[in-house]
């Protein structure tokens, strides 16, 4: 037996972490509740699913599974470069954008250094972090009000990011708080801060976003060879399930990160749906339109109710319970409806819910009018 428990066999980052708390599967709430029709919206995925022609890619390909993967995801790569104007040897490819920005962490993080972060930015940050045994700071957010409430003070964060900062996150648009950064405030942190900082730029929504000041990224990698630009199948193009992502940087940062991936992290039907996917834009601006529409159903709907939520340029909206919001969620559960609490960002008297079909936003608002009736 060892004194302590295997507890303290862990590094001590790991040992001082919590796991990411994913939303519930629909399955998990069918078995504790025994109930039918649930409705998830929990989990910032595209509810009209892929595209058909991502799904008959597919099959086809499925005949090739006893072989591994293209370990360089050569025709992905191709088809990414060709569509962003990038090289090849700028693209990182991921199982999902999570496992770039772990990459990122296990690249250029190490015990004695740091990453900072917002607060309430996105949960996997410290995760990676930490796991490295690298120090992982919140800085804090601007204040719960107006179109930046509880976004990212990017000059905070220069300003507070100490010597041995190696990393940066910054979440555009941001998960959960919606909101983003716009492209002077973004050029601006970067000529500011330390070219021997990596920026990661996590554009995990950056397909839903259509504000004119949003910063073109990938046009900046020129100037800031140490931006490194994150994004992932998993949401406008429906692909959760498949687990693909992907990362655009210098040929430098990304010949570094290779070192570092596991040689088939992305899978070979991965790889087939992603293609599919990007080949069929008819379907991604469908998608983006479903959720124009359904952002405005929910936002409308909420103020129906009374109830104030935080501008949001992605597929999600963060409502203010203005009350301790864990009961909401429950009894949302109970009402069938799957949408996220966030008090694991410390904001407790917040839910987050995705934007789903017009009839799923609908039973939403009709579950969250019945258990807030009394309110
Ligand atoms: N970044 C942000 C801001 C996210 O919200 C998510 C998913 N919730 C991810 C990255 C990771 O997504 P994936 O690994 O599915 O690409």
């Amino acid at each position: 037996m060892i004194e302590g428990g295997l507890q303290r066999l862990a590094v001590s980052g790991v040992q001082a972490l919590q796991p990411y708390q994913p939303g519930k599967p629909v399955s998990e709430l069918e078995r504790e509740l025994g109930i039918q029709d649930i409705v998830k919206l929990a989990s910032n995925e595209n509810p009209l699913g892929p595209s058909p022609k991502v799904l008959t890619a597919l099959q086809n390909a499925l005949v090739d599974i006893a072989r591994y993967p293209d370990g360089n995801g050569y025709q992905l790569k191709k088809m990414l470069s060709e569509r962003y104007g990038v090289g090849i040897d700028q693209i990182t490819l991921g199982n999902g954008s999570n496992d770039v920005l772990e990459l990122v962490a296990r690249t250029f993080l190490s015990p004695g250094a740091c990453a900072i972060y917002s607060q309430y930015a996105f949960a996997v940050y410290p995760i990676v972090v930490q796991a490295v045994g690298a120090k992982g700071i919140a800085v804090p957010a601007c204040n719960g009000l107006g179109e930046q409430g509880y976004g990212h003070d990017l000059e905070k964060m220069v300003r507070e990011a100490p010597r041995e900062c190696r990393v940066v996150f910054v979440a555009n648009p941001n998960n959960p708080t919606g909101n983003y950064c716009c492209s002077d405030s973004l050029m601006g942190f970067l000529e500011t801060l330390s070219r021997q900082v990596i920026v990661v730029v996590d554009e995990a929504y950056f397909e839903y976003v259509e504000q004119e000041d949003y910063p073109d990224t990938l046009a900046l990698l020129d100037q800031y060879p140490n931006l490194v630009v994150t994004r992932t199948f998993s949401k406008a193009y429906g692909l959760a399930g498949l687990r693909v992502g992907y990362a655009i940087s210098s040929p430098e940062v990304a010949n570094l990160m290779n070192r570092v991936r596991q040689p088939f992290n992305v899978n070979s039907l991965a790889l087939v749906g992603a293609e599919a996917a990007l080949l069929d834009q008819d379907y991604l601006k469908y998608s983006r339109e479903v959720n124009n529409q359904g952002l405005n159903q929910l936002m409308q709907g909420l103020e129906k109710l009374g109830i104030d939520y935080l501008a949001s340029v992605g597929n999600f909206l963060s409502f203010d319970c203005k009350r301790t919001a864990l009961p909401i969620y429950k009894d949302l559960l109970r009402q069938g409806v799957i949408v996220r609490p966030l008090d694991n960002y410390e904001m407790p008297q917040h839910l987050r819910v995705t934007v789903g079909t017009v009839k799923e936003n609908a039973a939403f608002l009709k579950a969250l009018a019945i258990v807030t009736a009394n309110d």
